[in-house]
């Protein structure tokens, strides 16, 4: 199996590359953001909780995250690997995912992460609020806090997947077509 975290902070495009990227390589996509979403707009009572945190901008619990991320994989038995879009976020969510798979004989091939400057991560953040509908697009403290957390509890895991030489940087500016490009050489050798 080929299992990939796609890496990068909020507005990095890791939904826009993960949806051409899974279909280039027969993998699935699992967007832990749009499973909460999904959850939140069928008032389940996964999607409840999640709320009061998604609107904030605040992290999920990573209990509460993880155990639905297992449930996501373990829907998918025939898949010829994974796409890990905005999971993990946590150094715990990072730990629980390689014990996971290695209950399954499998391991995270590489986290390739999506580089992009954070002035025009927030341009991208608020235009796609014009569209998404998604309340933590649409006021900058909200984008401002996603940084704060992405900076505090999330940027580690580049040290943590270096460590193991699974760190792979691609410079995330630029057309979308030019940066699948991009990705493609790092998930061709993967
Ligand atoms: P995203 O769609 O990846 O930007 O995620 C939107 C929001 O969902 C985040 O700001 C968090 O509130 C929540 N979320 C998504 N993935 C995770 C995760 N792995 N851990 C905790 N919270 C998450």
């Amino acid at each position: 199996m080929k299992n990939i975290v796609l890496f990068g902070p909020p507005g990095a495009g890791k939904g826009t590359q993960a949806e051409v990227l899974k279909d280039k390589y027969d993998l699935v996509h699992i967007s832990t953001g749009d499973v909460f979403r999904y959850n939140i707009k069928n008032a389940t009572d996964l999607g409840k909780l999640a709320q009061s945190f998604m609107d904030k901008g605040d992290l999920v619990p990573d209990e509460v995250t993880i155990d639905m991320l297992k449930a996501e994989v373990d829907k998918n038995t025939d898949a010829n690997g994974f796409i890990f879009d905005g999971f993990p976020r946590t150094e715990s969510q990072a730990k629980a995912l390689d014990t996971f798979l290695a209950e399954k004989n499998e391991n995270i091939n590489g986290m390739v992460a999506l580089e992009v400057p954070e002035n025009l991560l927030v341009e991208r953040l608020l235009k796609r609020g014009e569209t998404s509908g998604r309340a933590d697009d649409q006021d900058e403290s909200k984008i401002r806090n996603r940084f704060n957390e992405y900076q505090t509890k999330t940027a580690i895991l580049q040290d943590y997947y270096a460590a193991q030489n699974k760190y792979f940087g691609v410079n995330g500016v630029g057309s979308i077509e030019e940066i699948t490009g991009r990705l493609c050489q790092v998930f061709d050798k993967l």
